[in-house]
């Protein structure tokens, strides 16, 4: 026994790799040997070329590295001018992001120079809420004795597609509808439902009243198919789903199966939750083009608008996309289509991807923390304006 010389094995620098083998990973590697000069570019939504603006990725065999990533084609993305005053998102560990600061030059390319603590570090265009998440909730509704799971059926791809019901679950009093991730690239969308949820659970006299008088439904993920495919603004079949409203085309039936639960149910409320690449503000927009369009929908806006002002200092009213003219409405879009159809208050949710404008945050800008307190304040907002809704 013994004797045997075993050599020291040689000391192997780990290569710099990209990987896309995480949930939403998408981008198509240049070249990546090396840590200072990896070049990316964004890949498109798979089956609709026209969009072009997510990507999540991880890079491994990092410690210690100074890494120089350059996003090469992030000037010819879908919205461009949204990579101008933005910084990428990043995470040691998929749960706390912080942000890197970044620059987008004038040959189109997005730079942005991380030296890692660790072995890996993950990058996205925005904090990913995860499906684990998403399982969270589902089972959160399952548990609580105000809240129940509706499988609504499933997507083209298979996956199960739940809708979240709490407080009135005898159908007695107002119907709110919210829902989000109709693009999936806008996971802000998902922290909020998540907020919403924390909020809906506390047991306090806001909680307790909204629970009391109306019936909570929640889709938290509109576009499960086009999520898992990293895709940041349509489904599998390449439908921007929120333009399906109208006559949801075949190949769109998430679209389909929520109009069938909203119409079995009606809806006194609805919220359409996204984030926007451009507008560095949280706003609403209100369905003022809609045909069927009186001075008590424009009541009902202003009075969830004081309401959201009230309720979160991250809300504010002079920042949007403008009206709609009169008539003008494009009622294949959510907000339009339920305004018009169920007669009620009908607004869509915007968040930003870059920092916050009036309360700017150097280190996570808009966060997934963020996106949370504005669900909460969702529900604040509603205890004052569910008596008015009918
Ligand atoms: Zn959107």
């Amino acid at each position: 026994m013994g004797g045997l010389a075993i050599a020291p094995a040689p000391a192997i620098l780990p290569a710099v790799r990209v990987e896309t083998d995480i949930e939403g990973g998408k981008i198509e590697v240049i070249a990546a040997t090396d840590p200072g000069a990896i070049r990316l570019a964004i890949l498109p939504d798979g089956e609709n070329p026209r969009f072009r603006q997510w990507f999540c990725f991880a890079l491994r065999g990092v410690r210690g590295a100074r890494c120089e990533v350059a996003i090469e084609n992030a000037g010819a993305c879908t919205w461009a001018k949204a990579f101008a005053g933005y910084d990428v998102c990043a995470s040691y560990d998929g749960v706390a992001w912080f942000r890197v600061p970044s620059r987008l030059g004038d040959d189109g390319a997005l730079r942005f120079t991380f030296a890692s603590k660790r072995d890996g570090v993950r990058f996205a265009y925005f904090a990913p809420w995860t499906s684990d998440r998403l399982a969270a909730q589902v089972q959160r509704a399952r548990r609580s004795r105000r809240g129940e799971v509706a499988i609504l059926g499933a997507t083209p791809l298979g996956a199960p597609f739940p809708m979240l019901r709490f407080g009135r679950l005898d159908d007695v009093g107002a119907s709110v509808f919210v829902i989000a991730q109709q693009h999936p690239g806008e996971p802000m969308a998902g922290w909020f439902v998540e907020g919403v949820v924390d909020r809906l659970l506390r047991t306090d006299r806001v909680a307790r009243a909204v629970l009391g008088s109306a019936t909570i439904a929640i889709v938290p993920r509109m576009n499960p198919d086009g999520v898992a495919l990293g895709n940041h603004r349509t489904n599998a079949a390449g439908l921007d789903l929120n333009r399906q409203w109208l006559e949801p085309d075949p190949r769109a039936p998430e679209v389909a199966m929520v109009r069938e639960a909203m119409t079995r149910r009606g809806v006194d409320f609805f919220l359409d939750v996204h984030g926007d690449e451009m507008i560095p503000h949280v706003f609403l927009q209100g369905a003022e083009g809609i045909p069927l369009r009186t001075d008590r929908h424009a009541a009902l806006e202003a009075g969830f608008a004081a309401a959201m002002l009230a309720a979160t200092p991250d809300f504010q009213t002079t920042h949007d996309y403008g009206r709609d003219a009169p008539g003008k409405a494009n009622l294949a879009i959510a907000a339009n289509w339920v305004a018009q159809t169920f007669d009620c208050l009908s607004l869509t949710l915007e968040m930003p991807f870059k920092d916050h404008a009036e309360r700017p945050d150097p280190k996570r800008a808009w966060s997934p923390e963020r996106s949370k307190a504005l669900g909460g304040a969702l529900v604040e907002a509603l205890a004052t304006c569910l008596p008015s809704l009918r």
